[in-house]
């Protein structure tokens, strides 16, 4: 399980970049270094622009893996994710629905869950924030597309409300799946585990955001087996990432 230098943690979630709103910023390099000080393997990033993410790849294949990042409210967005697919090697889609201003089961967002649906990848959406990106929007979506893995990232988010309803949203559909970024309960990763079940919860960082060292600590603190650890912080993600149609 732990490779040569100890890594063998899966981090689902990751974004390059300079956001000087939140005085954060982390390059390619600064990524690979966090996560050998962290113990993580693999991260699964996702940028934008997409060509930062397209370098980073393309720079560190065996330890970055891409999500192509796209607006719905963009025409070229479906075309955009065939290409990063099937061109570049990624292998999901991110989707922020809270910063692009629409619902996450607006028709919109139709045509992005049909083509993951045929590319059989994974979509990753933010989660937590009114008005745009609440649990119950999610639930209406994985309904419709039933063969599509929706990854709610942060679960919910800081507000116990919208934690509870992921949990409670993700035990419905067996197509939910949650991620632990920046949702601050580690109990809540345990309830997870227990009400939803442990293939179904994956740690993520949200570096620069988050920091890998508390947010695996907060996984690690949460009262799961040896097993569960290994499959929330390690073995989900890599099956999660080995779908598609490559
Ligand atoms: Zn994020």
């Amino acid at each position: 399980m732990v490779g040569a230098k100890g890594l063998w943690i899966v981090d689902f979630h990751t974004h390059l970049g300079d956001f000087p709103l939140f005085n954060v910023r982390l390059n390619a390099e600064e990524l690979i270094d966090l996560m050998n000080a962290n113990g993580i393997e693999r991260a699964v990033v996702f940028s934008l622009p997409n060509e930062l993410t397209l370098n980073a790849v393309k720079r560190y294949p065996d330890r970055l893996l891409g999500f192509v990042w796209v607006n719905p409210k963009e025409e070229a967005s479906v075309s955009l994710v065939r290409k990063a697919v099937n061109e570049w090697g990624f292998r999901g889609v991110k989707l922020h629905p809270l910063i692009d201003g629409y619902l996450p089961d607006d028709p919109i967002v139709y045509p992005i869950m049909e083509e993951a649906s045929r590319l059989r990848i994974p979509v990753i959406f933010h989660s937590g924030h009114p008005p745009w990106s609440l649990p119950w929007h999610y639930g209406n979506l994985a309904d419709r597309f039933p063969d599509v893995t929706i990854v709610l990232g942060h679960m919910g988010h800081g507000h116990i409300v919208y934690i509870n309803a992921s949990i409670d949203i993700a035990r419905k559909h067996e197509n939910v799946v949650l991620e632990t970024s920046g949702m601050p309960m580690h109990s809540k990763i345990k309830e997870a585990v227990e009400r939803v079940g442990v293939t179904r919860v994956v740690y993520g960082s949200d570096a620069p955001f988050g920091h890998p060292a508390f947010e695996i600590l907060k996984v690690k603190v949460s009262g799961l087996t040896d097993e569960e650890l290994r499959m929330v912080l390690r073995e989900n993600a890599l099956k999660l990432l080995s779908s598609g149609s490559g």
